[in-house]
This record gives C-alpha cells, structure tokens and sequence, in this order.
C-alpha cells in the first residue's frame, strides 16, 4: 500500500522522473503565451500534449482561478489594462465543449462557410466534459473517457442532433460491430456489490443481484430469484434486513389503498426514495444505505434526494403492490422514464464522447486531426500548435477564460460585442459581430454584467453537480478475473462505481482481451453530502472537490482497489500503473427533481428558460440551456442558439 506508484511509462511512452513534472500547471510558462504551440519535440517533456497527460485533470489547476477570482470580485484589482489584440470574427464563443464547437459548425452551415470564429476555453484541452484520457502501458495502448462516456439520452435524440451525429459519419447502428461483450461474462465475470466495514461491519465483496449503473456489457438491470437467494445468504446486512429484502421483492404491498395511480404518483413525487424505504414500507436501514448510493451515475446524489417516484422508474424495489399504471407521472425526471427508441441509440467510443469532440474540431480546423473517417479519428493525435493557426478560420484558444462579454454600446444597437479574456496571467480584448456563450451558465453573471437581474438570477440557479470519472491503469486484470468483478457496487466507499473498461475495438484501436493484458478500470465519484436539498449538496460537493488534494484522493483509491481486489492478489503498488482523476466539481447540467423544483406545473417558467434567453448580438447555448445533462441537447442548445443570432 505504501510504496510510490512510479507513472514514469505514461507520457507518450517517454520515462520522466515523476508524474508531477508534466503537469500542466507547470507548462504554463512556456505555453500560455505560445498559442498552445507544441514547444518541444514530439515525446519530449514539454511536447503540448494535454491527453496524456495523468494526475489531476478535467478541471486541472490552473484553469479555473480566473473565474474564482472574478467570482470573488478580486480579478480586476490584479488583471492590468487589457490589450488589445487588434483580432476581430463573425463570432466568438466561449466554452470549447460539445455546445460550443457544434454552434461554430452550425454557424458555419448557417453563414456559408468562410465565416471568422474565435473559441475561448478555459482548459488546456478542447471538448469540455467530453475529454480523452490515454495512457501507455508498456507496450499496450489505451484509451479512456474523462467525462461524457457515451452517446445515449433518456429520451430520443432530436433530428439536429442525430443530424450533426450523421454528418460526422457516426453510424450509431453499427456499434455492435465494435463492442466485445463476451470478454468479461465469457471469462466468468459480473456485477459485485462492495460492502465496507466502515459502513456494514466487515470488507465483503458478493454478487450484486441488482445493478444499476453497471457496465453495459453485463447482467441486465433486474432481478433474478436466485441471484436474490445467493445475495442474502452471502451479505453481511443484520437478519431484519435480509427479511426486509425479501419482503420488498416479493410480497407487494400497496402501502397507499385507496388513492388512484396519479394520486400514488403525486405522492411518490414528492418523497424521496430513502423516506419511502423508511418512512412508509418500513425497512432496515441497511437497505437503506445499501440503497444510497445506487443513484449517483445518473443524478450525482443518492436516494435521500432521489423522488421516489423516480426510483419506481428505475425499477427499484418496493413498488410493485401499489399496481401503478405504466404512464410517466407528472414530475418524474427523464432519466427515469424508459424509452426504447432511446435506449437503442447507444454509441461508446474508448474515449467516449472526445471522438465527437475530435470530429468536430477535424470539421472546424482540417489540419489539427489527420484523416478523414470516424474509425481514422481514434488512433489519430491532434496536433494543438495548428488550433490557433492565424491562418484559419476558425481558431481555438485554450488556457483563455472570458472575463467579460459586453455590447459595443448599447445592446439594442451595437454591431460588435467585446471579448475580454485571461491567458497566462494577461488579460486581452477580441471584437466580434455576435458571441454565443456555451459555457457553464453559473459562470455568465460573472462575465456579462449587462444582462437582466431576473436572466442572472436563473442562470445562478444552474448548480452543476460535482463527479470524479477517475480512470486507473492496471498492468492486468488477473485479479478482477480471480473476484469475477467486472463492475462493483461499494456504496460506502469513496467511489461508488468501479467498472472495467468497456471492452470496444474500432479503427486500429483494440481493447484488452486477456486478463494478463493492461486494461483501464474506471471509478466514479459523486460529491454530496446526503440530508440536504440537491443543489446544496451540489455546491457542498463542489467545495470538497477543489479542496482535496489529488494524493489524497490517489491514497482512497489505492485503499479501495486493495481492499475490494486484494482477495484476487491484487497489489495497488504493483498493479495500478497510473491514476487519472477527472475532477469536474461542475459536471452534469443541473436536472429538475420534484422534490424541489415544481418545474412540471402549469404556466411555470423554468429557470433554463429564462437563462437562455437571447441578449443583443449575445446566445447562450449549454446543456445547461436545456436542464439536461446529455450531449443531444448541448447540440440542441447550439443550434438553437446560432439560429437566434443568424435570423433576419
Ligand atoms: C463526468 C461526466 C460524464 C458525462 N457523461 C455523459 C454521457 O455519457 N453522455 C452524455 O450524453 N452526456 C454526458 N455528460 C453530460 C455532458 O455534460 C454533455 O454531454 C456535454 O458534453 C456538455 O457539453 P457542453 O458544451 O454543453 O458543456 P461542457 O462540456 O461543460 O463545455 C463547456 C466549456 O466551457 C468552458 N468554460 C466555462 N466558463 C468559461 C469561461 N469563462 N471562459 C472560457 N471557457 C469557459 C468550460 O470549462 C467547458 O470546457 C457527462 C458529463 C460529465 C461531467
């Protein structure tokens, strides 16, 4: 446990002293003032690089003080005169996410093609939550996501999404064609549920009858008799507990006779799933913290601030006596509703939802990703010193977080918006004829002081929720062969989720086959503080995050991984070959949940509304627009958006 995990195989193959060297923060000297220019040779230390790079990432050091100290209301005392760069575009946005880089393609579309457009990010890498991970492996290759994982939505997606999808040339149909989901089951793996003696008494790892939230190449969500069977003989829960269990599974009850389905439903809306477990079908609270955590893939939170009606949705137990009819009731989340059509349309590449990012950026600036197909995109490196090419039409700025954006003049009148932004410690000034703001909308008060007091307020109330998506390299994966672990379940543990890579090979890339192979082992974190109201578990989660140093963070891991694979051998000093977390203390899009927003109700405004409404020559796009935290809708958002600054 306590020996140094050396990351020395992981930068481009190349041995480095230590993996802290190659942080980005410590390239800023020598690349923030270069145009995020590639300073050193290809496989040398300073090589602009930012996929490789392990340790902290998503929102790295360095990429968010600006902000914090604008938020702050310190940025100004420090920040010097801006200069000017003399730059003006057709349009400059800020957020180089998927809602970004899909509005600079419409409004290319939109405006025939040789308009001038400037993105602004505020990392050192494009793609916002979309994010490549790769990391070497001795002689072995391997791709991981950062952030958005796949392409899937709860609910279809839209013809504009699904256009630019096929546009890009991805054939979501063809994906079984790439994923291998014999790999694991054929090797005799499956879910497993973690129980922690901190939690339950005692470290026990045994089959999870259950799963929710598990890789997509395993057991079906639902529950089979004897998977029940085998659950409670081998769970370390108290006797009650176990009985409860069962009791929940199968002998319904209808704990509300007389009331009508809506009636059932408008109840269930309004409690949360841990107060139904409690409160009214009366269970041990085992079950309950069994339960808690099961939520957080999807909402980030657990069940004291999941409705239940919304639990009902995702089948867990306890519901099956109420007989409620089949039809989503009013306020249930999208996530919760099932949807077939939705659920064929699925796409997971290795470094999930970056190739889109990747083919987006390839459509925008040709030179910055060889090649010229969707299986090309995946082995294909970027090149980052041709992003910001003065050259090009469209330029990508990275490390640059806007300060302001306001009219040049009046709104109702101006031609030109102002762009300030922070880069490398100065502060500079672009001109466009229209901006669209496609970042976090939490952030947009702080840059756009002009808009409305109402509009400021409601893009506030858009409280991101924080994750870590961590991704280990193990060496192997002899150890989850010898567990018969390919996802495990630890709801008392500091990440929730671990799931084997899922197994997909696709245009020269190929993923692990053998467990003697190095495979990645993804773990997931959602930051809340259970007993509270969602978006302050929210903004509580967001603090502990930035405030967590990454060696605490690797220890938790290391402890985790032991003590859930140490039964098969596993040794976190030898087997875990680099860590990369992905800190995103605003990650998902804020979603509505009936047990605090009233957002079903008639003649009610919801927040994303108001926050997206257009201002003079400025749009603003996000998901967070669209309160949905999925791809399809920060494309939805950023067509939408370029559509109100293109009209007329
Ligand atoms: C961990 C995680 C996993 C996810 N998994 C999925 C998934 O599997 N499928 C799915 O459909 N969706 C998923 N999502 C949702 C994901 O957010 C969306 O799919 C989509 O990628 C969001 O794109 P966006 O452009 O709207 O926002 P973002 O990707 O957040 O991009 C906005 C960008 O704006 C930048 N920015 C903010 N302020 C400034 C500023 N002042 N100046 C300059 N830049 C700024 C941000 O740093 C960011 O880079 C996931 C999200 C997270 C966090």
């Amino acid at each position: 446990m306590h020996r140094k995990i050396t990351r020395r195989d992981f930068l481009n193959g190349v041995a480095i002293a230590a993996g802290a060297a190659m942080m980005p923060w410590d390239l800023s000297a020598a690349v923030l003032g270069e145009g995020q220019a590639a300073v050193g040779p290809e496989n040398s230390p300073n090589y602009y690089y930012p996929p490789a790079l392990t340790g902290m990432r998503g929102s790295h050091p360095g990429s968010f003080d600006a902000a914090h100290s604008l938020r702050d209301g310190t940025f100004w005392d420090s920040a010097g005169k801006p200069e000017d760069t003399g730059e003006t575009y057709d349009l400059i946005i800020v957020g180089g996410g998927i809602s970004g880089l899909s509005a600079a393609h419409f409004y290319r579309k939109a405006t025939g093609g040789k308009a001038r457009i400037l993105i602004l990010d505020n990392h050192d890498d494009f793609g916002g939550h979309a994010k490549r991970n790769e990391f070497h492996v001795g002689n072995a290759f391997r791709l991981g996501f950062g952030g958005t994982f796949s392409i899937e939505s709860p609910a279809p997606y839209s013809a504009v999404a699904k256009g630019l999808i096929e546009e890009l040339g991805i054939d979501v149909s063809s994906y079984s064609k790439y994923v291998n989901k014999k790999v694991y089951t054929s090797a005799g793996l499956g879910s497993k549920m973690f129980f922690d003696k901190e939690t339950f008494g005692v470290d026990k790892l045994v089959i999870n009858p259950n799963p929710h939230g598990g890789s997509e190449s395993e057991n079906p969500a639902g529950l089979a008799p004897e998977l029940l069977k085998q659950f409670l003989a081998d769970a370390p829960l108290a006797d009650q507990a176990k009985r409860d269990l069962q009791r929940l599974h199968e002998e319904p009850k209808d704990y509300f006779p007389g009331l009508t389905s809506d009636e059932k439903k408008a109840k269930l809306a309004r409690i949360s799933y841990a107060s139904y477990l409690k409160d009214i079908a009366r269970v041990h609270e085992d079950i309950i913290k069994m339960y808690q955590a099961m939520p957080h893939p999807l909402f980030g939170v657990g069940i004291d601030a999941v409705a239940a009606q919304d639990a009902w949705g995702f089948d867990l137990p306890g519901f099956d006596g109420l007989k409620l009819d089949d039809k989503p009731g009013k306020g249930m989340n999208r996530d919760a509703i099932p949807n077939e059509e939705a659920e064929k349309y699925f796409f997971h590449f290795p470094d999930g939802n970056a190739s889109i990012a990747r083919l987006l950026v390839r459509k925008l600036i040709p030179d910055a990703i060889p090649g010229n197909s969707v299986s090309d995109v995946i082995l294909a490196k970027a090149n980052y010193a041709t992003l910001d090419d003065s050259g090009s039409p469209v330029r990508i700025r990275l490390n640059s977080t806007a300060v302001r954006v306001k009219h040049v003049g009046d709104a109702a009148s101006a031609k030109e918006v102002e762009v300030t932004y922070s880069r490398g410690g100065k502060v500079y000034t672009a001109r466009a004829k229209n901006s669209i703001l496609a970042c976090w909308h939490v952030v947009i008060p702080y840059i756009c002081e002009e808009l409305p007091d109402k509009q400021k307020e409601a893009l506030a109330s858009a409280q991101k929720v924080p994750l870590l998506y961590t991704n280990v390299a193990l060496r192997n994966w002899t150890s989850l062969q010898k567990v018969k672990a390919s996802s495990v379940y630890a709801p008392g543990m500091y990440h929730t989720y671990v799931n084997a890579d899922l197994p997909v090979s696709i245009g020269g890339y190929e993923c692990a086959r053998k467990p003697e192979e190095p495979i990645i082992l993804h773990m997931m974190k959602a930051a809340c503080s259970p007993g509270h109201p969602a978006r302050q578990q929210h903004s509580m989660g967001r603090m502990e995050l930035y405030t967590t140093t990454f060696e605490t963070m690797e220890r938790k891991i290391r402890d985790q991984l032991a003590r859930t694979l140490g039964p098969g051998g596993f040794d976190p000093a030898r087997d875990i070959a680099a860590i990369t977390v992905n800190r995103w203390p605003h990650g998902y899009a804020y979603e509505y949940n009936s047990l605090w927003d009233p957002f079903w109700l008639e003649g009610i405004e919801t927040p994303c509304e108001v926050a997206r409404k257009p201002h003079g020559r400025i749009a603003i796009a996000n998901s967070d627009a669209g309160a949905y935290a999925y791809t399809d809708e920060a494309i939805n958002q950023a067509w939408r958006a370029v559509g109100e600054i293109t009209k007329g």
